[in-house]
């Protein structure tokens, strides 16, 4: 899981310059609540940020973060760290993400602030050491055992340490040399073993290679040569299997990145290698994969350790990390994300997420503006309206360079947006105007949002509660006779009908066409839905009939639902929830059972 980089939240005008010298001394984002940026709903911002396992530092009292985050706490290994500080910089609380590095976060904040962190943990207090939460680059093997031997340690129990290991230091410990792991042994308690993650894991092997298959080779072959798996640092190949299934699972199994190198980085290493192979050269241009992908990652004075060790499918090499290792490219990622409608709570924690962890964002401006706070300081790239396959081809580009890109459409990414263009331009090849081969070895993750036609059916009461279609207005895509003959079809069905893209500048004739085609089988006062900007600050809902649907009313920010021959609208009184003071819904049936029970 990778550490995502923490967010200072600002809430008041008094907290602004803190927050701001905070995020740039630690490298962070700074949202403020106020302001033209700001994120304004502090519970809706703070609960998404939580929930997106982001690193929060608070410049508030810590009653309201403890307030705020209580009904969404979880599971305490996982939570990301929590500090508040005082808005004078006098204190920084951890609150929450202890198993996190919310100490260690804390511990840096008082270091910035020259004040003091208040931490409320015994160990890591008194020892001075997180014993479970080894410094980057090492791992502790049995982190189960850790508690058992801070206990002991606070109370007093002997220790001693074999190897070197300078973090260790702050421990009243007996020093001792060691060659391999370095070992903590406390009196009662069963020792903790500490290893440095120094060998490259080089591999290769055939398309479509089991994941088992793999990971029972490369553990043979570390038992054979006495390594453990918390000594691999990252597992290597050649850039064209960025997408194969088997490396990855590999490198998940090991808790380690997977990353790559292009043939020509590969190829530099042939006088390293214990075998060159001229078959191999000719099958992937360079002398051998996995010795030339270990030696690549190690560096000029990194050494290969195991040479490669073939079975049927896979093969293995490992080298020992040098002074100056050279970094893969790891795989790209794109993620297809909607947003939702506008509004920040209208959108999945998985969303945010995924923005949050992107490199860079790739949408048109009007939906990259919505995002606020969560997209400042990300690269962006902007595409007009009318520029989507300009777009699409763009964002699977760019992440086939090895970025994580997040592709933004409003709504859901599926419907009637960027999600299948992407899986369109994924289905060809490069001769038929597909994307180039690295752009297809990227990961693609969809993420599903609130599509417009749910956030105006909520508004509205429950407009869709029976059985409903979808069709798009615009002919740009689709020919005209086609969206005539769906639209015989819906009011034949009795479909409750979403118009998306319902009118353009240039096309305002079908909305038009469709309300009279709808005339012909439903009754004239059938309750008609316009929401326009939903989610957004000019949010409009407005309720018509099919006979007084006027089509200059529309514009191309609002979806048209209209009703089937049993939807109904009645008055409520209450202007703000709905739309102009009504409620509007498709009854499921119950009519009939509730009679019944009378
Ligand atoms: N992917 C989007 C749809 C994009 S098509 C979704 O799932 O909602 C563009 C059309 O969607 C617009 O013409 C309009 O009809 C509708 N739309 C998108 N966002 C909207 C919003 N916030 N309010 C009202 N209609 C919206």
């Amino acid at each position: 899981m990778q550490a995502a980089e923490p967010v200072v939240l600002s809430l008041t005008a008094g907290a602004m310059p803190l927050a701001e010298r905070l995020a740039e001394a630690l490298g962070a984002q700074h949202h403020p609540r106020l302001g033209p940026d700001g994120f304004g709903d502090v519970a809706a911002h703070v609960q998404g940020l939580f929930q997106a396992g982001t690193p929060i530092i608070g410049i508030c009292a810590s009653g309201i973060l403890i307030r705020t985050l209580a009904p969404v706490l979880g599971d305490k290994w996982a939570e990301p760290p929590v500090l508040a500080v005082a808005e004078d910089g006098s204190a920084v609380v951890p609150l929450l993400g202890g198993h996190r590095g919310a100490n260690a976060l804390a511990r840096q904040v008082a270091e910035v602030l020259d004040s003091a962190a208040a931490i409320t943990t015994a160990g890591d207090l008194r020892l001075g050491v997180a014993l479970d939460e080894p410094p980057q680059g090492w791992t502790l093997d049995n982190p189960e055992d850790a508690k058992a031997a801070m206990a002991a340690l606070l109370s007093g129990a002997a220790a001693r340490i074999s190897g070197t290991a300078d973090w260790l230091a702050p421990l009243d410990a007996e020093r001792v040399a060691g060659d391999g792991p370095v070992v903590l042994s406390v009196e009662g308690a069963a020792p903790l073993i500490y290893r440095q993650r120094r060998f490259a894991l080089g591999v290769g092997c055939a398309r479509g290679t089991a994941p088992e298959a793999m990971i029972s080779h490369v553990g043979a072959v570390l038992a054979d040569n006495g390594i453990a798996g918390g000594e691999l640092a990252e597992v290597v190949s050649i850039d064209v299997k960025a997408d194969e299934a088997a490396v990855h699972a590999l490198a998940a199994h090991y808790g380690v990145p997977a990353r790559f190198f292009p043939a020509d980085v590969l190829e530099a290493e042939t006088p390293r290698l214990s075998a060159p192979s001229d078959i191999v050269f000719a099958e992937v241009g360079c002398h051998g994969v996995a010795e030339g992908a270990a030696l690549a990652a190690a560096g000029p004075d990194g050494a290969l350790v195991v040479e490669k060790v073939k079975s049927p499918m896979a093969t293995c090499a490992l080298a020992r990390i040098g002074t100056a290792p050279r970094k893969g490219m790891p795989r790209g990622h794109l993620a297809v994300v909607g947003i939702g409608p506008g509004a920040a709570e209208w959108r999945t924690p998985e969303a945010t997420r995924l923005i949050r962890e992107a490199d860079e964002l790739v949408g048109y401006g009007l939906y990259l503006d919505l995002l606020g706070p969560l997209a400042k300081g990300k690269p962006r790239r902007e595409f007009a309206l009318g520029e989507e396959e300009l777009r699409c081809r763009y964002a699977l580009e760019s992440a086939g360079e090895g970025r994580r890109v997040a592709l933004i459409s409003s709504g859901d990414a599926g419907i009637f947006a960027m999600g299948a263009l992407v899986a369109e331009l994924l289905d060809r090849d490069e001769d038929t105007g597909g994307v180039s081969a690295a752009a297809r070895r990227v990961a693609v993750q969809n993420a599903p949002g609130i599509s417009a036609l749910q956030a105006a059916s909520a508004r509205a009461g429950a407009l869709l509660g029976h059985d409903f279609c979808a069709i798009s207005l615009s002919d740009l895509l689709t020919p005209r006779e086609t969206i005539i003959q769906r639209l015989h079809a819906a009011a034949a069905g009795d479909f409750v009908i979403a118009f998306y893209n319902p009118v353009s500048r240039r096309r305002r004739t079908l909305l038009a066409e469709a309300r009279d085609i709808l005339l012909e089988q439903r009754p004239a006062d059938t309750p008609v839905l316009l929401a326009s900007n939903l989610g957004r600050p000019e949010e409009q809902l407005r309720r018509r009939t099919l006979a007084t649907l006027e089509v200059d009313e529309v514009d191309m920010l609002t979806v048209v639902l209209i009703g089937a021959s049993q939807t109904r609208a009645f008055q409520t009184g209450d202007i703000a929830a709905a739309a102009e003071g009504w409620q509007i819904y498709t009854p499921r049936g119950y009519a009939k059972k509730l009679a019944d029970v009378e």
